[in-house]
């Protein structure tokens, strides 16, 4: 008989997960499930689905050259979804207790918070250890205070685990935070920069491809070249090559866009991260040791790892079920086919989405300030573009994706997460990237046919949105040229926006 079953997600996969901490070899088995339920409740990007099956079987593999006991289920039509197949496995092995570190994603918990009745086994959930904050500490902090500013939390999560904090607890370099030095354009002829570190598929990833080539064809996305890691050396590799190469230049040029360059000085880790390749404790400590590189690459990274990440899965778990059902602007447009099939005249948005049908990746400005921009002023309806966010990107788990498209970029929460909706008009675009000079339309043109679409629904977002915007002070200037705008410009930017959306 078993004593403890050990079940481990698709996105656990780290020997120090905390349901292997007491894990004895002899009394204990490990379960991890492929089921068809996980594979299917999104169009997840072909290359999605093989990084997540991949290192789930190296995981596998691992474990069991460590002589731990492992069952693996790999999928076929017949696991369909979690409860199904370990019922079918306690018949099996019957064992005495069931162990679990707390899913990542809301839909998950509630499905394993019925085995026990169900089964009639005691199941214990464990913390997630791997993140900095517990998810009772955040609502703790969120309880105690009137607005939930990110920057107040990274503080305190700064102050906590003592990172780039003085004897005095003062922060280092003198500053909290140097977004300002954040926001470079990358100059015309800047080098090549160098990409992130490919790896080579080997048996067990050429074996995923090829099952996947076989059953799940309709799925998003270019399949090959498939060159992420599935391994936590690999992954450790990757990080290695990110600080030795891109992570100087991350700071200064992190906001900055360019058509050729599709990962720029990002560090394109959270693939690994998401899924336990890579263990965010040690990324941040690996990184601290780069002290000859300028601060604002150094706190820039933290801030994105200590600070957001932490602070995205806070809101999602202290607002879930509900953090999902709001509509801030009763945003009702239907998402258009070029998000599927980059098939538009914008060659901003043709850049995006080809970019990320090729690499189930998209860096942050892209995802916040081109596809998602678009869907905040477009209107279009905040779940049609959540299910795309998170089918798309390799790194796309719930609760990291939902905060930040429904409530970062659609502002679809009404503020909770953003104290501002991020709209932009294509002067922005134009500033950061590069995209504008290859396009059909013209940035500087603001109304009629060949006008930048993003300028006219920029205006036409907040002229439709003016009763629920116009008391935020940091709108005030917005505000104050829509007053001053005359009534033909009003009618032109209505008509104008309103023949694009009819296109879409
Ligand atoms: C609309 C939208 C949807 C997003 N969906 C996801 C998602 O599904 N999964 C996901 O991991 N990130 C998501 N992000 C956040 C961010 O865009 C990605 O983490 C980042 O682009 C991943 O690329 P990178 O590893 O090169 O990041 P880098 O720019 O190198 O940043 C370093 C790390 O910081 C973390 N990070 C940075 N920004 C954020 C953020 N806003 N929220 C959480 N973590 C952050 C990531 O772990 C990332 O690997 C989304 C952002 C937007 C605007
Ligand atoms: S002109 Fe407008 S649509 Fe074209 S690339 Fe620039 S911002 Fe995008």
């Amino acid at each position: 008989m078993v004593r403890n079953l050990i079940v481990i997600l698709g996105d656990q996969l780290s020997f120090e997960i905390s349901s292997l901490e007491k894990i004895q070899k002899n009394d204990d088995k490990i379960l991890m499930m492929e089921v068809s339920n996980e594979i299917e409740y999104a169009n997840h990007h072909k290359k999605k689905l093989v990084l997540i099956l991949s290192a789930m079987r190296h995981f596998a593999d691992e474990l069991k050259k460590n002589e731990f006991d492992v069952t693996y289920v790999e999928f076929d039509k017949s696991k369909e979804n979690f409860t199904k197949e370990l019922e079918h496995q306690c018949k099996k092995f019957n064992p005495k207790t069931i162990k679990i570190t707390h899913p990542s994603e809301y839909r998950v918990l509630k499905e394993v918070e019925k085995w026990e009745k169900l089964l009639d086994i005691p199941v214990t959930i464990l913390e997630d250890t791997r993140f900095f904050c517990k998810i009772d500490e955040f609502a703790e902090w969120a309880n105690s205070r009137k607005d939930l500013k990110m920057e107040n939390f990274y503080q305190k999560m700064r102050k906590k685990y003592k990172i780039l904090i003085d004897e005095k607890e003062k922060p280092i370099g003198g500053k909290w935070n140097y977004d300002i030095k954040n926001r470079k354009r990358l100059p015309k002829n800047h080098p090549k920069i160098p990409l992130p570190l490919i790896c080579k598929p080997d048996k067990i990833t050429q074996r995923v491809i090829t099952q996947l080539k076989k059953e799940f064809t309709k799925h998003f996305g270019d399949l090959e070249p498939f060159w992420f890691a599935t391994t936590k050396k690999d992954a450790l590799e990757s990080l290695d090559d990110f600080i030795k190469n891109r992570l100087e230049f991350f700071g200064p040029y992190e906001d900055a866009m360019k058509e050729k360059e599709k990962f720029l000085y990002h560090s394109v880790l959270s693939i690994y991260l998401n899924i336990g390749l890579l263990n965010p404790h040690d990324v941040i400590q690996k990184v601290l040791q780069k002290k000859d590189l300028p601060i604002e690459s150094i706190e820039g990274f933290v801030r994105q790892i200590l600070g957001w990440r932490e602070y995205v899965r806070g809101i999602y778990w202290h607002y879930m079920p509900k953090y999902n059902q709001t509509n801030f602007f009763n945003a009702k447009n239907k998402i258009p086919n070029f998000y599927w099939n980059g098939e538009t005249k914008m060659n901003c948005m043709k850049n995006c989405i080809n970019q990320t049908k090729e690499e189930a990746y998209a860096h942050h400005i892209q995802r916040l300030m081109i596809t998602g921009n678009f869907a905040l002023i477009a209107g279009i309806e905040p779940k049609q573009i959540c299910d795309w966010y998170l089918s798309v990107y390799a790194d796309a788990f719930e609760w990291v994706e939902l905060p930040n498209t429904h409530g970062m970029i659609l502002y679809a929460d009404g503020g909770i997460l953003g104290s501002k909706p991020y709209a932009a008009s294509g002067n922005y675009i134009n500033k950061m990237s590069d995209y504008c000079k290859n396009c059909e339309y013209d940035v500087k043109v603001k109304n009629g046919k060949n006008a930048c679409p993003f300028n006219y629904l920029y205006w036409n977002f907040f002229l439709k949105n003016q009763k629920k915007l116009e008391k935020n002070p940091r709108l005030w200037t917005v505000f104050s040229t829509i007053r001053n705008m005359s009534e033909d410009k009003k009618k032109q930017i209505r008509s104008d926006s309103g023949k694009f959306l009819k296109t879409m």
